[in-house]
């Protein structure tokens, strides 16, 4: 297996910095995006500290033209983009008697939206070359519906059913990936602003699984050989039900 180009969307903080570093580790060349520039460049720091080769952008996946304009770049710096890692995302859970609109358009725009902008900006590039990975950051969430999660789960639904969509829609080349984490540890969960939903989710936290093991995963799907697509992997913490 040679070196690949990945972006890793949401790099700055969990999931996404530890799948950056793992992917580099392996002997890929990534590119970091997300808004936290500081962050980003803490991450690459890591990477490089250890012979790494990564780089950081500044990308905001609710920005349609933005995103194209990364992977563009991204295409016209490498000659290519190999992977597309939609890992942004956000949780600010509430029950629907919460009524937090503002909330659940804000997890629509990032883990629906979001996703598509990636997509709609990295397939013309794999189509042109006939190959290319996508994966995309789900959710156990996209399998299950726990009180204070349905808007969230909705939002990993979609993003579950749009990827296998986009494999559907794929010739042999273009390989999908869904990753469905249960339980991790990150800085999503920081974001819960209803007191109700924070309060459960702090027994809920305490199964958690390291980001270094849904790292581990997708680096498992981006090492497979061409001719073999790993379409989904589910990553539950042993202890959590
Ligand atoms: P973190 O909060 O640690 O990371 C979320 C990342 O998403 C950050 O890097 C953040 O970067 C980025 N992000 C948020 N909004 C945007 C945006 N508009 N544009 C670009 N980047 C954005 O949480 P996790 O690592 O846990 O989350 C990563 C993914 O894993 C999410 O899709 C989440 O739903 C999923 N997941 C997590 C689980 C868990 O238990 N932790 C379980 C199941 C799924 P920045 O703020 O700098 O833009």
């Amino acid at each position: 297996m040679g070196q690949k180009i990945v972006l890793v969307t949401g790099a700055s903080s969990g999931i996404g910095a530890a799948t950056a570093e793992r992917l580099a580790a392996d002997g890929h060349h990534v590119v970091l995006g997300a808004r936290r520039r500081e962050r980003l460049d803490e991450v690459v720091g890591r990477i490089v500290a250890v012979g790494g080769s990564g780089q950081a952008v500044d990308l905001d996946v609710t920005d349609a033209d933005a995103h194209r304009a990364v992977v563009d770049a991204v295409v016209a710096e490498h000659g290519r983009l190999d992977v597309l890692v939609a890992n942004a995302g956000v949780m600010p859970l509430s029950r629907l008697d919460a009524g937090r609109v503002d909330e659940w358009r804000h997890m629509v725009d990032v883990n629906v939206l979001g996703l598509l902008h990636g997509i709609a900006a990295a397939l013309p590039h794999f189509t042109e070359r006939g190959v290319g990975h996508l994966v995309t950051v789900a959710s156990i969430g996209a399998h299950e519906v726990p009180p204070t999660s349905a808007v969230y789960s909705g939002t990993k639904f979609a993003a579950w059913a749009i990827t296998e969509g986009l494999r559907v829609e794929s010739p042999a080349g273009i390989r999908v990936t869904t990753v469905c984490p249960g339980v991790t540890t990150s800085e999503l969960a920081d974001h819960i602003t209803d007191p109700h939903a924070r309060d459960a989710m702090v027994a809920y936290r305490a199964s958690a699984i390291p980001a270094s093991s849904i790292a581990a995963s997708i680096a498992f799907a981006v090492g497979q050989p061409p001719e073999v697509d790993v379409n989904e992997i589910i990553v539950r913490p042993a202890a959590q039900r």
